[in-house]
């Protein structure tokens, strides 16, 4: 039995991304397969197929790490009745067993991995995972809605609790537009933080609003770090939210109030920045590195959004035989929110 899925053999451009027919696995000793019913695409899967500088990634590689589907089969050790059920999957992959593990902080494991970065992901009509990955879907949420929350919605939240954000204060959302932004406006929002949100077009601001931004910046304007003062009463923000690095990170240090906390999951726009220490410890300042985040939150996530509290921002959908076109729209940084991969259709 085969499968189509999109492989990553040499790092590259959108070409790179080769649409293959591969071999469907079995569950090994303690594994399920899922028959895949919608993915969604994430940042990491331009660099995996770009390459970063530095580190290798397992080629040849299915990229993605977000996915929901029905789980199909299981190996050894897996209790049977998860035939049929209808899971998500929790992108972070780790060993359960080290200290790390043992407190809930999977992320920090020795052996931590992600789904389509350390092992095949989920830009395929299936996906053999450790049973130990699987989350029930909530009810009521579609397969397309399940597929786009895990990942952003669990590095956001990480982030903004490593950055204690707290009611009443002012949270700085840079790339409102982005699924970690998105997920970000919305859960500073329900912990009571009022936000300030960049976008690099009007219908991304307009999104921030929408979802509940009090007040956005273009960040086209070279001093855009001063409208975040203006409308904090001179303060600057309480807490920073960065994903971009190279191009705004100057800009989001100047937005920052004294004991401010930058955290930053990301350098889309790269990696070296300039950091005025005597500016960071005499306004008391902190900056934060979050990856990914607790596989316990992601329960809690779930559940925020069956209650209808958080919901994933889904900017288009596309069969997986198009994932080059949804490429494409991630990297041309026009899409609002999430890109979601549907299963291939004949
Ligand atoms: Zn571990």
């Amino acid at each position: 039995m085969q499968m189509h899925c999109a492989q990553v053999r040499e790092h590259g451009d959108v070409d790179h991304l080769l649409l293959e027919q591969v071999p469907i696995e079995q569950p090994a000793t303690d594994e399920v397969r899922v028959r895949l019913r919608a993915s969604a695409l994430n940042h990491l899967d331009l660099w995996v197929r770009k390459g970063v500088p530095g580190h290798r990634f397992p080629l040849p590689l299915i990229p993605g790490c977000d996915g929901a589907g029905v789980v199909e089969a299981v190996g050894d050790g897996v209790d049977e009745a998860w035939i049929g059920r209808e899971v998500v999957l929790i992108p972070g992959v780790s060993c359960g067993h080290c200290t790390h593990c043992r407190d809930g902080n999977d992320m920090l494991c020795p052996e931590y991995g992600i789904l389509g970065e350390t092992r095949h992901g989920t830009c395929a009509e299936t996906i053999v995972v450790p049973e130990r990955q699987l989350l029930d879907r909530p009810e009521g949420i579609s397969w397309e809605q399940a597929a786009a929350l895990p990942l952003s919605a669990l590095t956001a939240w990480s982030m903004l609790r490593k950055a204690r954000l707290t009611t009443g204060d002012t949270l700085l959302v840079i790339a409102a537009g982005s699924g970690v932004g998105t997920m970000a406006i919305q859960l500073g929002k329900l912990l009571g933080a009022r936000i300030i949100a960049t976008g690099s077009s009007g219908a991304k601001r307009q999104l921030a609003k929408d979802l509940g931004a009090s007040h956005t910046i273009d960040p086209a304007d070279p001093n855009w770090w001063k409208e975040v003062k203006s409308q904090s009463d001179g303060e600057g923000a309480d807490v920073v939210f960065e994903n971009v690095g190279q191009s705004t990170f100057e800009g989001s240090l100047r937005a920052l109030a004294r004991g401010g906390r930058l955290v930053t999951c990301g350098a889309t726009s790269g990696s070296q920045v300039k950091v005025e220490l005597n500016r960071l410890f005499f306004k008391n300042q902190q900056i934060i590195g979050s990856t990914m985040g607790r596989r316990d939150d992601l329960n809690r996530l779930l559940r925020l959004q069956q209650q209808g509290l958080i919901e994933p921002v889904i900017d288009s959908t596309f069969p997986l035989q198009q994932i080059h076109t949804a490429h494409q729209r991630m990297e041309s940084r026009e899409s609002c929110g999430k890109i979601v991969i549907t299963p291939w259709k004949d």
